[in-house]
């Protein structure tokens, strides 16, 4: 039997390995969206907010930033660390839809678009998806933040047994993890509570009473709604006698962990290049 060459063996392996050293320099916007859709446990939607708003899918990745919204902020903070890619969670030009034709001769929006053309950014937008997959990422971010991983907990409709304490101290403890002065909250303090749901997000007024109309919820703690309806259901729930609150944390508050997650999650199937999670941050302040 003839013995193999091992000196063209060598050589082919090494070959083999410069080939696959040089693929995973050109990694592009595009594969890494790949690889995001072949990492949740969902399909992927066609009809969907989660596209590219601004850059080329060709782009070739440097780095990438998550963050809970591509703010100028956070584009600015992303390019400085050679990150080139930002994965947002929220629309960058202030719609669900990012459509910018109403914004026509808009100076922010022009100095924005031109910021990321200008910087060669690429900016996809994982909203959809993210929530979709299993666990849904931006609850499993938020759970960890909250320190409230170890509790009894249900998914879809998320809610989570906490040891028996009153709202208001609930919301201090918020107060102190979001480290924000501008936690709002409807009912009464002294009530005493165990199960919190949680809305995250702008979920809307529909879900987020249909959270309230269960006999296990006692507390909801949402991201943000409009004052006028999610707000009065709980103002006259709390007239009527019934064991119900409401806790307003603030949208960004609400899910940006869950960003950090993704950032830790991305990990696990792009390693080519940095991956970091960009705060954007609460925008409120309040007068102290
Ligand atoms: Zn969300």
């Amino acid at each position: 039997m003839k013995k193999p060459n091992y000196s063209v063996l060598f050589l082919f392996s090494l070959l083999l390995l410069c080939c696959n050293g040089q693929a995973q320099t050109t990694l592009t916007a595009e594969t890494v969206v790949h690889r995001i859709k072949n990492n949740i446990t969902t399909t992927w939607n066609e009809e969907t907010v989660d596209t590219f708003k601004g850059g080329s899918s060709d782009s070739e990745i440097t780095g990438i930033a998550t963050t809970f919204l591509a703010t100028l902020d956070v584009l600015k903070k992303a390019k400085a660390k050679g990150l080139n890619m930002i994965i947002t969670h929220e629309p960058t030009f202030y719609n669900h839809y990012d459509t910018t034709n109403q914004f026509e001769g808009d100076p922010i929006v022009a100095a924005k678009k031109k910021y990321i053309k200008d910087n060669g950014l690429v900016v996809f937008r994982f909203h959809d998806h993210i929530h979709q997959t299993s666990p849904d990422g931006i609850f499993k971010g938020i759970i960890s933040k909250l320190g409230w991983a170890d509790y009894e907990q249900n998914q879809r409709p998320y809610i989570n047994k906490l040891p028996k304490l009153t709202v208001a101290e609930l919301g201090s403890q918020l107060k102190t993890t979001f480290n924000t002065p501008t936690i709002r909250i409807v009912g009464n303090p002294e009530l005493n509570i165990t199960n919190v749901g949680l809305v995250l997000g702008a979920a809307g007024s529909t879900s987020q009473i249909r959270s309230l109309q269960r006999d296990d919820v006692e507390v909801l703690v949402i991201g943000e709604t409009h004052e006028w309806e999610t707000v009065e259901y709980v103002r006259d729930a709390v007239t009527l006698g019934k064991k119900k609150a409401l806790i307003i944390i603030g949208h960004a508050n609400s899910e940006e962990a869950g960003m950090d997650y993704c950032a830790e999650w991305l990990k696990n199937f792009i390693s080519e290049v940095p991956i970091e999670f960009v705060p954007a941050g609460d925008p409120f302040w309040t007068p102290q």
